[in-house]
Protein backbone atom coordinates (compact mmCIF):
# COMPACT_ATOMS: atom_id res chain seq x y z
CA UNK A 1 0.00 0.00 0.00
CA UNK A 2 1.17 2.97 -1.06
CA UNK A 3 1.64 5.66 1.88
CA UNK A 4 -0.23 9.02 2.39
CA UNK A 5 2.07 12.00 2.42
CA UNK A 6 2.38 15.62 1.78
CA UNK A 7 4.93 14.13 -1.03
CA UNK A 8 1.91 12.01 -2.43
CA UNK A 9 -0.59 14.69 -2.69
CA UNK A 10 1.58 16.54 -4.60
CA UNK A 11 2.80 13.96 -6.78
CA UNK A 12 -0.85 12.92 -7.60
CA UNK A 13 -2.23 16.89 -7.85
CA UNK A 14 0.31 16.97 -10.97
CA UNK A 15 -1.26 13.74 -12.86
CA UNK A 16 -4.82 14.74 -11.71
CA UNK A 17 -5.31 12.19 -9.21
CA UNK A 18 -4.79 9.03 -11.24
CA UNK A 19 -2.43 7.31 -8.68
CA UNK A 20 -4.92 6.83 -5.95
CA UNK A 21 -5.11 3.22 -4.67
CA UNK A 22 -8.34 1.99 -3.07
CA UNK A 23 -8.27 2.47 0.45
CA UNK A 24 -9.09 -1.47 1.22
CA UNK A 25 -9.26 -4.67 -0.58
CA UNK A 26 -12.78 -5.94 -1.07
CA UNK A 27 -12.28 -9.97 -1.43
CA UNK A 28 -14.21 -12.52 -1.14
CA UNK A 29 -15.08 -14.62 1.85
CA UNK A 30 -12.40 -17.66 2.13
CA UNK A 31 -14.20 -20.90 3.52
CA UNK A 32 -12.04 -20.69 6.74
CA UNK A 33 -10.07 -17.81 8.54
CA UNK A 34 -8.28 -18.63 12.21
CA UNK A 35 -10.52 -15.75 13.78
CA UNK A 36 -13.71 -14.21 12.28
CA UNK A 37 -15.01 -10.85 13.76
CA UNK A 38 -18.21 -10.03 13.51
CA UNK A 39 -19.27 -6.39 13.07
CA UNK A 40 -16.86 -3.77 11.14
CA UNK A 41 -17.67 -0.70 13.23
CA UNK A 42 -14.52 0.72 15.01
CA UNK A 43 -14.32 -1.63 17.96
CA UNK A 44 -14.51 -4.75 15.42
CA UNK A 45 -11.71 -2.80 12.76
CA UNK A 46 -9.19 -2.21 15.80
CA UNK A 47 -9.58 -5.33 16.93
CA UNK A 48 -8.64 -6.50 13.81
CA UNK A 49 -5.63 -3.88 13.09
CA UNK A 50 -4.34 -5.07 16.40
CA UNK A 51 -4.62 -8.64 16.30
CA UNK A 52 -2.07 -7.76 13.24
CA UNK A 53 0.13 -6.03 14.46
CA UNK A 54 0.37 -6.84 17.65
CA UNK A 55 0.09 -10.31 17.61
CA UNK A 56 0.88 -11.67 13.59
CA UNK A 57 -2.69 -12.91 13.50
CA UNK A 58 -3.31 -11.93 9.82
CA UNK A 59 -6.16 -14.77 8.86
CA UNK A 60 -8.90 -12.69 9.92
CA UNK A 61 -12.07 -11.72 8.28
CA UNK A 62 -14.28 -9.07 9.67
CA UNK A 63 -18.02 -9.55 8.66
CA UNK A 64 -20.19 -6.66 7.96
CA UNK A 65 -23.89 -6.81 7.19
CA UNK A 66 -24.05 -3.37 5.61
CA UNK A 67 -21.04 -1.00 5.19
CA UNK A 68 -17.76 -0.08 7.18
CA UNK A 69 -18.91 2.75 10.02
CA UNK A 70 -22.35 2.44 9.31
CA UNK A 71 -23.42 1.52 12.75
CA UNK A 72 -23.28 3.80 15.61
CA UNK A 73 -18.96 4.55 14.51
CA UNK A 74 -20.38 6.64 12.05
CA UNK A 75 -23.29 7.97 14.13
CA UNK A 76 -21.72 9.29 16.97
CA UNK A 77 -20.90 12.91 18.02
CA UNK A 78 -16.99 11.65 18.53
CA UNK A 79 -16.34 12.97 22.11
CA UNK A 80 -12.85 11.53 23.83
CA UNK A 81 -12.36 12.02 27.41
CA UNK A 82 -11.03 9.39 30.18
CA UNK A 83 -12.12 11.01 33.44
CA UNK A 84 -13.79 8.29 34.81
CA UNK A 85 -14.71 7.26 37.98
CA UNK A 86 -13.01 3.66 38.75
CA UNK A 87 -9.94 2.33 38.14
CA UNK A 88 -10.55 -0.19 35.80
CA UNK A 89 -12.04 2.36 33.72
CA UNK A 90 -10.00 4.97 33.52
CA UNK A 91 -7.30 2.09 32.89
CA UNK A 92 -8.68 1.27 29.29
CA UNK A 93 -10.26 4.74 28.32
CA UNK A 94 -6.74 6.11 29.03
CA UNK A 95 -5.05 3.92 27.17
CA UNK A 96 -7.77 4.68 24.37
CA UNK A 97 -7.35 8.15 24.69
CA UNK A 98 -3.47 7.66 24.68
CA UNK A 99 -3.40 5.86 21.42
CA UNK A 100 -5.64 8.85 19.68
CA UNK A 101 -3.05 11.33 20.53
CA UNK A 102 -0.55 9.14 18.18
CA UNK A 103 -3.33 7.58 15.90
CA UNK A 104 -3.21 9.64 12.86
CA UNK A 105 0.54 8.79 12.54
CA UNK A 106 0.64 5.16 13.62
CA UNK A 107 -2.25 4.78 11.02
CA UNK A 108 -1.02 6.71 8.45
CA UNK A 109 -4.41 8.18 8.28
CA UNK A 110 -5.70 11.61 9.65
CA UNK A 111 -7.67 10.90 11.89
CA UNK A 112 -8.66 14.79 13.10
CA UNK A 113 -7.67 14.30 16.41
CA UNK A 114 -8.76 17.61 18.31
CA UNK A 115 -7.81 17.76 21.96
CA UNK A 116 -9.73 20.71 22.09
CA UNK A 117 -10.86 20.03 26.00
CA UNK A 118 -13.50 18.61 27.00
CA UNK A 119 -15.52 20.37 30.11
CA UNK A 120 -18.57 18.81 31.93
CA UNK A 121 -20.75 21.57 33.99
CA UNK A 122 -21.79 20.74 37.46
CA UNK A 123 -25.30 22.29 37.25
CA UNK A 124 -26.50 20.80 40.63
CA UNK A 125 -24.60 20.53 44.17
CA UNK A 126 -25.06 16.99 44.01
CA UNK A 127 -23.24 16.98 40.60
CA UNK A 128 -20.44 19.00 42.06
CA UNK A 129 -19.93 16.75 45.01
CA UNK A 130 -19.83 13.92 42.37
CA UNK A 131 -17.42 15.70 39.89
CA UNK A 132 -14.99 16.62 42.93
CA UNK A 133 -14.92 12.77 43.46
CA UNK A 134 -13.99 12.00 40.19
CA UNK A 135 -11.27 14.47 39.87
CA UNK A 136 -9.68 12.97 42.99
CA UNK A 137 -9.90 9.58 41.79
CA UNK A 138 -8.93 10.72 38.46
CA UNK A 139 -5.55 12.57 40.84
CA UNK A 140 -5.07 9.17 41.95
CA UNK A 141 -5.19 7.12 38.60
CA UNK A 142 -2.73 9.38 36.87
CA UNK A 143 -5.44 11.00 34.55
CA UNK A 144 -5.27 14.88 34.10
CA UNK A 145 -8.65 16.82 34.92
CA UNK A 146 -9.18 19.53 37.04
CA UNK A 147 -12.22 21.50 38.29
CA UNK A 148 -13.14 24.36 37.47
CA UNK A 149 -14.70 27.90 39.02
CA UNK A 150 -17.57 28.84 37.28
CA UNK A 151 -15.50 32.40 36.25
CA UNK A 152 -13.17 29.71 34.40
CA UNK A 153 -15.89 28.54 32.36
CA UNK A 154 -17.29 31.46 31.71
CA UNK A 155 -13.59 32.76 30.08
CA UNK A 156 -13.42 29.63 27.99
CA UNK A 157 -17.30 29.61 26.53
CA UNK A 158 -17.95 33.39 26.39
CA UNK A 159 -21.63 31.82 25.01
CA UNK A 160 -22.87 30.23 28.17
CA UNK A 161 -25.17 31.49 30.12
CA UNK A 162 -23.72 30.34 33.18
CA UNK A 163 -26.29 32.10 35.74
CA UNK A 164 -29.63 30.43 34.32
CA UNK A 165 -32.86 30.66 36.65
CA UNK A 166 -33.37 27.11 36.81
CA UNK A 167 -29.57 25.41 36.43
CA UNK A 168 -26.96 27.52 37.16
CA UNK A 169 -23.12 26.52 36.45
CA UNK A 170 -21.62 25.61 39.83
CA UNK A 171 -18.52 24.60 38.51
CA UNK A 172 -17.29 22.00 35.94
CA UNK A 173 -14.82 18.75 35.54
CA UNK A 174 -12.53 19.98 32.80
CA UNK A 175 -10.36 17.32 31.05
CA UNK A 176 -8.06 19.58 28.37
CA UNK A 177 -6.62 16.63 26.44
CA UNK A 178 -9.77 15.53 26.24
CA UNK A 179 -11.73 16.29 22.66
CA UNK A 180 -12.95 14.77 19.55
CA UNK A 181 -11.69 12.87 16.48
CA UNK A 182 -13.47 12.31 13.03
CA UNK A 183 -15.36 9.08 13.38
CA UNK A 184 -15.49 8.10 9.54
CA UNK A 185 -12.00 8.55 9.51
CA UNK A 186 -11.15 6.22 12.56
CA UNK A 187 -13.01 3.72 11.03
CA UNK A 188 -11.62 3.96 7.58
CA UNK A 189 -7.91 3.92 9.04
CA UNK A 190 -8.39 1.09 11.15
CA UNK A 191 -9.64 -0.38 7.67
CA UNK A 192 -6.64 0.50 5.52
CA UNK A 193 -4.08 -0.36 7.57
CA UNK A 194 -6.06 -4.17 8.95
CA UNK A 195 -6.76 -4.47 5.19
CA UNK A 196 -2.89 -3.63 4.06
CA UNK A 197 -1.61 -6.20 6.66
CA UNK A 198 -3.98 -9.23 5.11
CA UNK A 199 -6.94 -8.84 7.22
CA UNK A 200 -10.03 -9.54 4.77
CA UNK A 201 -12.93 -7.31 5.60
CA UNK A 202 -16.26 -8.58 3.56
CA UNK A 203 -19.30 -6.09 3.97
CA UNK A 204 -22.84 -6.20 2.75
CA UNK A 205 -22.63 -10.02 4.52
CA UNK A 206 -24.68 -10.54 7.14
CA UNK A 207 -24.08 -13.16 9.83
CA UNK A 208 -27.44 -15.36 10.77
CA UNK A 209 -26.16 -18.33 12.69
CA UNK A 210 -23.29 -19.46 14.43
CA UNK A 211 -22.06 -23.06 14.04
CA UNK A 212 -21.04 -25.00 17.32
CA UNK A 213 -19.87 -28.35 17.93
CA UNK A 214 -19.73 -29.88 21.54
CA UNK A 215 -19.45 -26.61 22.98
CA UNK A 216 -17.09 -24.88 20.69
CA UNK A 217 -17.45 -22.67 17.75
CA UNK A 218 -16.82 -23.57 14.33
CA UNK A 219 -17.70 -21.15 11.98
CA UNK A 220 -20.51 -18.86 10.94
CA UNK A 221 -23.46 -18.59 8.88
CA UNK A 222 -23.51 -15.90 6.47
CA UNK A 223 -25.71 -14.16 4.13
CA UNK A 224 -22.92 -15.42 1.52
CA UNK A 225 -22.85 -19.39 2.69
CA UNK A 226 -20.90 -20.75 5.70
CA UNK A 227 -17.62 -19.79 6.61
CA UNK A 228 -14.95 -21.65 9.37
CA UNK A 229 -13.52 -20.17 12.27
CA UNK A 230 -10.81 -21.62 14.88
CA UNK A 231 -12.25 -18.41 17.09
CA UNK A 232 -14.70 -16.16 16.60
CA UNK A 233 -15.31 -12.50 17.87
CA UNK A 234 -18.88 -10.79 18.30
CA UNK A 235 -18.41 -7.25 18.18
CA UNK A 236 -21.74 -5.74 17.03
CA UNK A 237 -22.69 -2.61 19.49
CA UNK A 238 -26.49 -2.54 19.46
CA UNK A 239 -27.21 -6.02 18.00
CA UNK A 240 -25.19 -8.18 20.69
CA UNK A 241 -28.26 -9.75 22.35
CA UNK A 242 -29.22 -11.29 18.41
CA UNK A 243 -25.64 -12.40 17.90
CA UNK A 244 -25.52 -13.99 21.48
CA UNK A 245 -29.10 -15.65 20.78
CA UNK A 246 -27.55 -17.29 18.04
CA UNK A 247 -24.18 -18.79 20.25
CA UNK A 248 -26.87 -19.84 22.86
CA UNK A 249 -26.32 -17.93 25.49
CA UNK A 250 -28.30 -14.40 26.83
CA UNK A 251 -26.31 -11.12 27.74
CA UNK A 252 -27.18 -8.30 30.54
CA UNK A 253 -27.67 -5.83 27.67
CA UNK A 254 -30.78 -3.76 26.48
CA UNK A 255 -30.49 -2.30 22.95
CA UNK A 256 -32.15 1.47 22.96
CA UNK A 257 -31.61 4.46 20.53
CA UNK A 258 -29.75 7.19 20.87
CA UNK A 259 -29.62 10.51 18.54
CA UNK A 260 -28.01 13.44 17.53
CA UNK A 261 -28.53 16.29 15.23
CA UNK A 262 -26.55 19.30 14.02
CA UNK A 263 -27.40 22.83 13.45
CA UNK A 264 -26.92 24.65 10.53
CA UNK A 265 -23.63 25.99 10.14
CA UNK A 266 -22.52 29.17 12.02
CA UNK A 267 -19.42 31.50 12.56
CA UNK A 268 -17.26 29.99 15.10
CA UNK A 269 -17.94 30.16 18.64
CA UNK A 270 -17.29 26.98 20.36
CA UNK A 271 -13.42 25.89 20.56
CA UNK A 272 -14.84 23.02 23.49
CA UNK A 273 -16.64 20.66 23.91
CA UNK A 274 -19.78 21.18 26.53
CA UNK A 275 -21.66 18.36 28.66
CA UNK A 276 -24.08 19.34 30.64
CA UNK A 277 -25.42 16.19 32.02
CA UNK A 278 -28.09 17.34 34.89
CA UNK A 279 -29.91 18.83 31.90
CA UNK A 280 -29.37 16.52 29.83
CA UNK A 281 -27.80 17.69 26.47
CA UNK A 282 -24.04 18.18 25.35
CA UNK A 283 -22.49 20.46 22.19
CA UNK A 284 -19.46 21.20 20.21
CA UNK A 285 -18.72 22.55 17.28
CA UNK A 286 -17.84 20.86 13.98
CA UNK A 287 -15.20 22.14 11.46
CA UNK A 288 -17.87 22.97 9.35
CA UNK A 289 -19.53 25.21 11.92
CA UNK A 290 -22.14 23.22 12.44
CA UNK A 291 -23.00 22.84 16.37
CA UNK A 292 -23.20 18.94 17.14
CA UNK A 293 -26.07 18.28 19.77
CA UNK A 294 -26.76 14.94 21.49
CA UNK A 295 -29.38 14.43 24.73
CA UNK A 296 -30.69 11.69 26.02
CA UNK A 297 -30.88 7.77 25.03
CA UNK A 298 -34.84 6.57 24.91
CA UNK A 299 -36.77 5.60 27.52
CA UNK A 300 -37.71 2.35 26.09
CA UNK A 301 -35.99 -0.67 24.15
CA UNK A 302 -36.19 -0.47 20.76
CA UNK A 303 -33.70 -1.38 17.25
CA UNK A 304 -35.00 1.86 15.29
CA UNK A 305 -31.83 3.75 14.85
CA UNK A 306 -33.95 6.87 14.61
CA UNK A 307 -34.84 8.30 18.08
CA UNK A 308 -38.07 9.25 19.48
CA UNK A 309 -39.13 12.95 18.51
CA UNK A 310 -40.07 14.09 22.29
CA UNK A 311 -36.17 13.46 22.40
CA UNK A 312 -35.39 16.07 19.93
CA UNK A 313 -37.20 18.69 22.13
CA UNK A 314 -36.12 17.79 25.57
CA UNK A 315 -32.54 18.47 24.15
CA UNK A 316 -32.95 21.51 22.87
CA UNK A 317 -34.89 22.89 25.14
CA UNK A 318 -32.24 21.77 27.89
CA UNK A 319 -29.88 23.45 25.98
CA UNK A 320 -31.48 26.90 25.60
CA UNK A 321 -31.01 27.61 29.04
CA UNK A 322 -26.97 27.48 29.03
CA UNK A 323 -27.02 28.51 25.78
CA UNK A 324 -29.29 30.88 24.54
CA UNK A 325 -27.56 31.86 21.35
CA UNK A 326 -28.60 28.37 19.66
CA UNK A 327 -32.36 29.43 20.09
CA UNK A 328 -33.11 30.86 16.74
CA UNK A 329 -30.71 27.95 14.48
CA UNK A 330 -32.27 25.67 12.27
CA UNK A 331 -31.45 21.73 12.90
CA UNK A 332 -29.84 20.39 9.60
CA UNK A 333 -30.13 16.41 10.53
CA UNK A 334 -30.90 14.57 13.08
CA UNK A 335 -30.48 10.62 13.30
CA UNK A 336 -29.78 7.50 15.31
CA UNK A 337 -27.90 4.63 16.76
CA UNK A 338 -28.67 1.64 18.56
CA UNK A 339 -26.50 1.26 21.38
CA UNK A 340 -26.01 -1.54 24.11
CA UNK A 341 -26.66 -0.98 27.69
CA UNK A 342 -25.59 -2.54 30.71
CA UNK A 343 -26.56 -2.21 34.01
CA UNK A 344 -23.29 -0.52 35.47
CA UNK A 345 -22.64 1.06 32.60
CA UNK A 346 -19.97 -0.29 31.57
CA UNK A 347 -18.36 -2.51 28.68
CA UNK A 348 -18.20 -6.22 28.37
CA UNK A 349 -14.93 -7.84 27.25
CA UNK A 350 -14.04 -11.06 27.03
CA UNK A 351 -15.37 -14.96 27.26
CA UNK A 352 -18.40 -16.51 26.75
CA UNK A 353 -20.27 -19.27 27.26
CA UNK A 354 -18.91 -20.84 24.17
CA UNK A 355 -16.12 -21.87 23.98
CA UNK A 356 -13.59 -19.38 20.88
CA UNK A 357 -16.40 -17.29 20.80
CA UNK A 358 -15.63 -13.86 22.62
CA UNK A 359 -17.52 -10.68 22.88
CA UNK A 360 -17.14 -6.77 23.41
CA UNK A 361 -19.97 -5.31 23.69
CA UNK A 362 -21.82 -2.63 26.36
CA UNK A 363 -19.86 0.47 25.41
CA UNK A 364 -23.54 1.64 25.57
CA UNK A 365 -23.61 5.91 24.81
CA UNK A 366 -19.60 6.03 25.20
CA UNK A 367 -18.08 3.74 23.10
CA UNK A 368 -16.17 5.82 20.46
CA UNK A 369 -13.98 7.21 23.37
CA UNK A 370 -12.59 3.63 23.51
CA UNK A 371 -12.19 2.34 20.52
CA UNK A 372 -7.89 2.33 20.35
CA UNK A 373 -8.17 0.64 24.10
CA UNK A 374 -11.21 -1.63 23.43
CA UNK A 375 -9.15 -2.88 20.06
CA UNK A 376 -5.95 -3.26 21.80
CA UNK A 377 -7.31 -5.45 24.49
CA UNK A 378 -10.17 -7.62 22.62
CA UNK A 379 -7.15 -8.34 20.36
CA UNK A 380 -5.16 -9.42 22.79
CA UNK A 381 -7.78 -11.82 24.92
CA UNK A 382 -8.43 -13.33 21.43
CA UNK A 383 -4.83 -14.00 19.70
CA UNK A 384 -4.33 -15.60 23.88
CA UNK A 385 -6.92 -16.78 24.99
CA UNK A 386 -7.28 -15.52 27.90
CA UNK A 387 -8.61 -11.60 29.19
CA UNK A 388 -5.72 -8.86 28.82
CA UNK A 389 -4.78 -6.82 31.96
CA UNK A 390 -6.95 -3.68 30.70
CA UNK A 391 -10.11 -6.36 30.20
CA UNK A 392 -10.05 -8.79 32.57
CA UNK A 393 -12.24 -6.51 35.08
CA UNK A 394 -14.55 -6.52 31.83
CA UNK A 395 -15.71 -10.25 31.78
CA UNK A 396 -19.49 -11.05 31.28
CA UNK A 397 -18.93 -13.31 35.01
CA UNK A 398 -18.67 -10.06 37.02
CA UNK A 399 -22.52 -9.58 36.49
CA UNK A 400 -22.94 -13.55 38.09
CA UNK A 401 -20.30 -12.80 41.02
CA UNK A 402 -21.64 -8.88 42.06
CA UNK A 403 -18.73 -7.71 40.51
CA UNK A 404 -20.06 -4.43 39.17
CA UNK A 405 -17.91 -1.81 37.75
CA UNK A 406 -20.40 1.29 38.14
CA UNK A 407 -19.98 4.23 36.28
CA UNK A 408 -23.41 5.63 36.36
CA UNK A 409 -21.94 9.22 37.56
CA UNK A 410 -19.42 9.41 34.57
CA UNK A 411 -21.32 7.75 31.91
CA UNK A 412 -24.78 7.01 33.05
CA UNK A 413 -26.23 9.64 31.11
CA UNK A 414 -23.36 11.59 29.08
CA UNK A 415 -21.05 10.17 26.46
C1 LIG B 1 -26.08 9.36 18.57
C2 LIG B 1 -24.89 8.73 19.24
C3 LIG B 1 -23.96 9.54 19.85
C4 LIG B 1 -22.84 8.99 20.46
N1 LIG B 1 -21.90 9.83 20.96
C5 LIG B 1 -20.75 9.32 21.44
C6 LIG B 1 -19.70 10.20 21.84
O1 LIG B 1 -19.80 11.42 21.73
N2 LIG B 1 -18.57 9.64 22.34
C7 LIG B 1 -18.41 8.29 22.49
O2 LIG B 1 -17.38 7.87 22.99
N3 LIG B 1 -19.39 7.43 22.06
C8 LIG B 1 -20.54 7.91 21.56
N4 LIG B 1 -21.53 7.07 21.12
C9 LIG B 1 -21.35 5.61 21.29
C10 LIG B 1 -20.46 5.01 20.20
O3 LIG B 1 -20.90 5.45 18.94
C11 LIG B 1 -20.50 3.49 20.25
O4 LIG B 1 -20.26 3.04 21.56
C12 LIG B 1 -19.42 2.89 19.36
O5 LIG B 1 -19.43 3.50 18.08
C13 LIG B 1 -19.67 1.41 19.20
O6 LIG B 1 -18.80 0.94 18.21
P1 LIG B 1 -18.91 -0.57 17.74
O7 LIG B 1 -17.81 -0.81 16.79
O8 LIG B 1 -18.98 -1.45 18.94
O9 LIG B 1 -20.35 -0.66 17.08
P2 LIG B 1 -20.89 -0.22 15.65
O10 LIG B 1 -20.14 0.92 15.11
O11 LIG B 1 -22.37 -0.09 15.78
O12 LIG B 1 -20.53 -1.46 14.75
C14 LIG B 1 -21.19 -2.70 14.85
C15 LIG B 1 -21.36 -3.22 13.45
O13 LIG B 1 -21.88 -4.55 13.52
C16 LIG B 1 -22.67 -4.74 12.37
N5 LIG B 1 -23.55 -5.90 12.58
C17 LIG B 1 -24.58 -6.02 13.45
N6 LIG B 1 -25.16 -7.23 13.33
C18 LIG B 1 -24.48 -7.89 12.36
C19 LIG B 1 -24.61 -9.18 11.78
N7 LIG B 1 -25.58 -10.04 12.16
N8 LIG B 1 -23.76 -9.54 10.79
C20 LIG B 1 -22.77 -8.70 10.38
N9 LIG B 1 -22.61 -7.45 10.90
C21 LIG B 1 -23.45 -7.06 11.88
C22 LIG B 1 -23.44 -3.42 12.24
O14 LIG B 1 -23.92 -3.24 10.93
C23 LIG B 1 -22.36 -2.41 12.63
O15 LIG B 1 -21.69 -1.85 11.52
C24 LIG B 1 -22.67 7.58 20.51
C25 LIG B 1 -23.61 6.75 19.90
C26 LIG B 1 -24.71 7.32 19.24
C27 LIG B 1 -25.70 6.42 18.57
Amino acid sequence: MKRYSAFAIAREARRHHVGWERAWRSPAPKSEYDVVIVGAGGHGLATAYYLAKNHGVTNVAVIEKGWLGGGNTGRNTTIIRSNYLQDESAAIYEKARGLYETLSQDLNYNIMFSPRGVMMLAQTEHELRGFKRTAHANAIQGVKTEMLTPQQVKKKVPIMEINGPRFPVLGALWQARGGTARHDAVAWGYARAASDMGVDIIQQTEVTGIDQQAGVVTGVQTSRGAIRCKKLAIVVAGNSGLLADMAGFRLPIESVSLQAMVTEPIKPCLDVVVMANTVHGYMSQSDKGELVIGGGADGYNNYTQRGSFHHIEETVRALIETFPIISRLKMLRQWGGVVDMTGDRSPIIGKTPLGGCFINCGWGTGGFKSIPGSGWAMAETVAKGTPSALAAPFGLDRFREGRFIDESVAAGVAH
